[in-house]
């Protein structure tokens, strides 16, 4: 039988950074919220990527939150890149600290949400038989929520363990002794595939697409540094706010093509042994727009492996020829260039030679096959469009979601969609979102929701949507700015090029941070300008107080 959850003024889907977030400003408005959660808990990305040596790769100290300056003068980050134990104990920290998981049901998925158009308002369901209305429906189900699985047959037949990157059992895997496959090189293979190779017997890494990855050059938080920025925390952050990406970095406005090798080489270097993801890619103005620009940080990066890396067989097969430094997700990383060089390491190139099927005994290829006591899925996410298309989402007139985005994503400054009223996407396609710091992003969007909420009840408002001539417009600059640079000329998860059949959009907005807000802003500041608003007629109320 379903249980019915009453009437509520917002739903939340997700308990990551957004969600929480929301949970805290929502209710300083004085909204009942509903809460919901797959995870059994707090923590979104953090909660579900417990894989070895996951870690972030903005600093610590800027990959939090800024909403409460006690908050950030309280915690005490331990290293330059936290791992994923210590942001989770941050998030449980935060959780409990302003009280966020009073409204929340964990292991809970959201699995429908209709629009009601004669009660302006949102019908959610979930997989436990929930049924919850709500004026508001805040999706923050976060941008990298929605694990790919590899398309390879015979996974099933497999004998020995399993395990995706993104869904890491709690309680650890111990590869001691075991012959392990990983399959995938982006970010969590790149930080995972050195622990495992301390542990196992033998790793073998499936490679199709070799990525650009940086040293990380973490190390434990000076004490003194971090008394420094604590006393400037303030004007940091709003440095952060007014930065392109969301965290400060140099932006030197020369050409790459415009200085001599020597000059270029020695900023390259700097920018290496900063040990930041923004460093390399922010060395010069135009890496990200000039292929020939781009060329002169791709040899770098490729000299810099050759150095590393002792067979130069291997140095090459590590060396990305087929996109852009920087057109996909650039990684930071510990030791992953010299793993290649221990004895019990191979890399295996899948683009020539491909994986034709799992085996009961490990992974046939089209020339080989290896026996595997467990292989490793670090294939990443369906990216951004995948956590909202995943529930069954129907808008006015019926229009489902999936079937609004079926050639792409179309929103209007990535937070909501015309046809869905009231529902708001935290970093939605279309906003800055993964190409920058998302705390600032999260916090930034989260705050736009909560402003233009505020507005609707003040003024007795009943819903808001996004006009399809705001849309357009929209969808027509982020892709104007998208074809300015050299973003899509990779085949990378930002362009949906990871799923098979998704369409190869540039979902991101790349615009940069302080454009993209004052946009925001504007709109805003223009009583919602692009937007309709309804205002509310009198109604009977539904059903008794939510369930809490
Ligand atoms: C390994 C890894 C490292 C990263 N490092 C960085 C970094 O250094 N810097 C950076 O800026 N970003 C990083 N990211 C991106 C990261 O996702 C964001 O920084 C941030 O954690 C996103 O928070 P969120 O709340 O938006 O989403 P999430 O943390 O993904 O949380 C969304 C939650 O929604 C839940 N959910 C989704 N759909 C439903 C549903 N239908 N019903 C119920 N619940 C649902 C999910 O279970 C999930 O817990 C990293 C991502 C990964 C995977």
């Amino acid at each position: 039988m379903i249980e019915s959850r009453g009437e509520v003024d917002a739903v939340v889907v997700g308990a990551g950074f957004a969600g929480l977030y929301a949970h805290h400003r929502l209710r300083q408005l004085g909204l009942t919220l509903q809460g919901y959660e797959a995870a059994g808990n707090v923590g979104g990305t953090w909660w579900w990527n417990r894989y070895p040596g996951a870690r972030c790769d903005v600093e610590s100290m800027d990959y939090c939150y800024s909403f409460s300056p006690e908050l950030e003068q309280e915690w005490i980050w331990s290293e330059r890149y936290a791992t994923q134990p210590e942001i989770l104990r941050y998030v449980d920290h935060v959780a409990a600290r302003f009280d966020l998981r009073r409204d929340i049901r964990f292991e809970t998925r959201v699995t429908a949400a209709t629009w009601d158009e004669a009660a302006q308002r949102w019908r959610v369901t979930t997989d436990r038989g929930d049924q919850v209305s709500a004026q508001f429906c805040i999706m923050a189900v976060g941008c990298l929520s929605a694990v790919k699985q590899p398309e390879v047959n015979g996974i099933d037949t497999f004998r020995g363990l399993t395990v995706h990157t993104g869904r890491w059992p709690h309680e650890g895997v111990d590869f001691t002794g075991l012959r392990v496959g990983v399959i995938g090189t982006g970010s969590s293979g790149v930080q995972s595939i050195p622990l495992i190779a301390q542990q196992a017997a033998h790793v073998t890494v499936f490679q199709r697409t070799p990525n650009f990855t940086m040293p990380a050059k973490n190390a434990p938080l000076d004490p003194e540094a971090v008394k420094a920025r604590k006393a400037q925390y303030r004007e940091h952050r709003q440095a952060m706010r007014e930065s392109r990406a969301g965290v400060v970095v140099p932006m030197p406005e020369e050409s790459a093509l415009r200085v001599d090798d020597d000059a270029r080489r020695s900023r390259f270097e700097a920018a290496w042994e900063s040990g930041t993801l923004y460093g390399m890619v922010s060395a010069y103005n135009d890496l990200l727009v000039d292929r020939d620009a781009n060329d002169t940080a791709a040899k770098f990066v490729r000299s810099r492996i050759r150095d590393i890396v002792d067979d130069p067989e291997v140095a090459d097969r590590l060396s990305p020829r087929n996109h852009p430094f920087g057109t996909k997700r650039p990684c930071l990383d510990t030791d992953y260039y010299s793993t290649y060089n221990r004895d019990n390491v191979m890399l295996v190139d899948v683009r020539s030679t491909p994986i034709v099927e799992i085996t009961p005994t490990g992974i046939r290829t089209a020339t080989d096959e290896y026996v595997l006591d467990a292989i490793v899925f670090a294939t990443g996410f369906d990216a951004m469009t995948g956590p909202l298309l995943g529930p069954d989402i129907t808008g006015a007139g019926g229009v489902a979601l999936g079937d609004k985005w079926a050639a792409g994503p179309r929103t209007y400054l990535g937070i909501m969609t015309a046809g869905f009223p009231n529902l708001f996407t935290i970093t939605g396609p279309g906003s800055p979102s993964v190409l920058v710091n998302m705390l600032v992003a999260i916090e930034q969007h989260v705050d736009w929701v909560a402003d233009c909420i505020a507005y609707l009840r003040d003024r007795n408002l009943a819903s808001i949507d996004a006009t399809v001539d705001a849309e357009d417009a929209w969808v027509d600059h982020v892709n104007t700015v998208a074809n300015r640079t050299l973003f899509p000329a990779a085949d990378s998860w930002y362009m949906g090029a990871n799923v098979p059949g998704k369409p190869r959009v540039f979902m991101p907005y790349i615009g940069g941070l302080p454009h993209y807000t004052e946009v925001c802003d504007t709109v805003a500041a223009n009583e919602y300008q692009g937007f309709t608003l309804t205002p509310s007629t009198p109604r009977k109320p539904e059903r008794s107080a939510p369930h809490t």
